[in-house]
C-alpha cells in the first residue's frame, strides 16, 4: 500500500488556495496601464506573496521540509526595494488568506525558505506564480506546488485561479501517486471528484493546448507534428501548468512543449505538480523524445528536452511523428 501523504496534501492543497486567493486580489489590481508600461513589479508581489505563504503554511506543519521555489530574497533585501518590500506586506496584511501575525521581516525569511537545495531525498518544489506573462495579461496563471521524494514527484497540489470548473471560475487540481487525481473548485477544494483523461484514440479530433509564449514552445514544430498526424483544430493556447489540468480533467488530450533554443533546462517547478497530476489521471508525461522526466537531478530536468503530455492512449503516435517532423 503506497504511501498517502495525507497531512501533506492537507497542507499543500489549503495553501496553493490561499496563495491564489492572494494573487487573485493583486491580479485584480493590475490595469492594462501596467502592462503597456512593462511594468513587472506587479507580478513581483504577487510571486513574493505566493512563496512567503506557502513557506509559512509548510515550515509551519512540516518544519525542516526542504523548500526549492523559483524566488529567492536577496534582491528583496536591497535597500533600492524598500517600497517593494512594503507592498509585498500591505498585500499579506490586507488578505483574509494570511495569517495575521507575520512581520516584514519574517515574511523576508519566509520568502528566503524556498532556497533550499534540490538534492535531498525529500523536498518540496514551488512556483508561487507560474506563467507571470498570462498573470500581467489578465489571464490564465498558476500556483504550483509539489512533494518530491527519492527523485519522483510523489504529490501535486495545483492551483489555477482563472479555469472554470463548472459554473465557477478557479480551479484546484491535485494528486498523489498511486492514489488518483481530483478536481475542485477553488472557493471549496473539500468538493473535490476524481479527474480522468480523455479516451479519445482518433488523431482527427484531438484537441492540443501549448504556451500562448511562442519563445516557450516551438509553434511552427507543434503545427508540423498535428499536420502530420492529421490533427484538425488547431491549438489552444494558454499560460502556466493549467496546460496539464486541462489535459488531467479530459478537455484535451495533448500538451505540446517543444523547445525553443537547444541550451534550455526546463525548470523542476515549472512541471513537477502538473506531471503527476495528469499521470495519476490516466495520461502519460515525457519529453519530446519519449523519456520520462527525470526530477532527480536538481533545480532543472538537464536529462531532458521539451515535455509531451497526453491522455495515454495517443502518446506513442504523438512521439512517432514528432521524430517524423525532426524533434528527435
Ligand atoms: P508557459 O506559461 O507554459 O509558457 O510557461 C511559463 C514558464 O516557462 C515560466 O515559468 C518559465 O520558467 C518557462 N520558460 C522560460 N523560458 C523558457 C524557454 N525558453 N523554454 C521553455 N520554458 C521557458
Ligand atoms: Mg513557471
Amino acid at each position: 500500500m503506497p504511501d498517502a501523504f495525507e497531512a501533506e496534501l492537507i497542507v499543500a492543497t489549503d495553501a496553493v488556495v490561499r496563495a491564489a486567493a492572494v494573487c487573485d486580489a493583486i491580479q485584480g489590481k493590475v490595469g492594462a496601464s501596467v502592462l503597456e508600461k512593462r511594468d513587472r513589479s506587479p507580478v513581483t508581489v504577487a510571486d513574493y506573496c505566493s512563496q512567503a505563504l506557502i513557506c509559512r503554511a509548510l515550515t509551519e506543519a512540516l518544519p525542516g521540509d526542504p523548500i526549492v521555489a523559483e524566488e529567492d530574497a536577496d534582491d528583496l533585501r536591497a535597500p533600492a526595494m524598500a517600497s517593494l518590500r512594503e507592498r509585498i506586506f500591505a498585500e499579506l496584511s490586507a488578505s483574509a488568506a494570511a495569517p495575521s501575525d507575520l512581520s516584514a521581516a519574517r515574511v523576508l525569511e519566509l520568502i528566503a525558505l524556498g532556497t533550499a537545495p534540490a538534492n535531498p531525498d525529500r523536498f518540496w518544489t514551488l512556483d508561487p506564480v507560474d506563467g507571470t506573462k498570462g498573470f500581467l495579461r489578465g489571464q490564465h496563471y498558476a500556483i504550483a506546488l509539489a512533494l518530491i521524494v527519492g527523485g519522483e514527484v510523489v504529490l501535486g497540489a495545483l492551483a489555477c485561479p482563472k479555469l472554470a470548473w463548472g459554473p465557477h471560475t478557479g480551479t484546484v487540481l491535485t494528486a498523489v501517486r498511486g492514489h488518483g487525481a481530483f478536481g475542485a473548485p477553488l472557493h471549496d477544494p473539500s468538493a473535490r471528484t476524481p479527474i480522468r483523461v480523455s479516451p479519445q484514440d482518433e488523431a482527427r479530433w484531438v484537441r492540443t493546448c501549448e504556451s500562448v509564449e511562442s519563445g516557450h514552445s516551438n509553434h511552427g514544430a507543434s503545427a508540423q507534428m498535428g499536420q502530420h498526424l492529421g490533427i484538425e483544430a488547431d491549438p489552444v493556447r494558454l499560460d502556466s501548468q493549467a496546460k496539464y489540468g486541462v489535459v488531467a480533467r479530459g478537455d484535451a488530450e495533448l500538451y505540446l512543449r517543444l523547445p525553443t533554443r537547444p541550451d534550455y533546462d526546463e525548470k523542476i517547478w515549472d512541471h513537477a505538480a502538473g506531471c503527476v497530476v495528469v499521470q495519476e489521471a490516466g495520461g502519460r508525461v515525457t519529453d519530446a523524445l519519449g523519456a520520462p522526466l527525470d526530477f532527480s537531478r536538481g533545480r532543472t530536468l538537464s536529462a531532458n528536452r521539451g515535455v509531451v503530455a497526453s491522455n495515454d492512449v495517443l502518446h506513442d503516435s504523438v512521439l512517432k511523428a514528432l521524430a517524423h517532423v525532426g524533434m528527435r
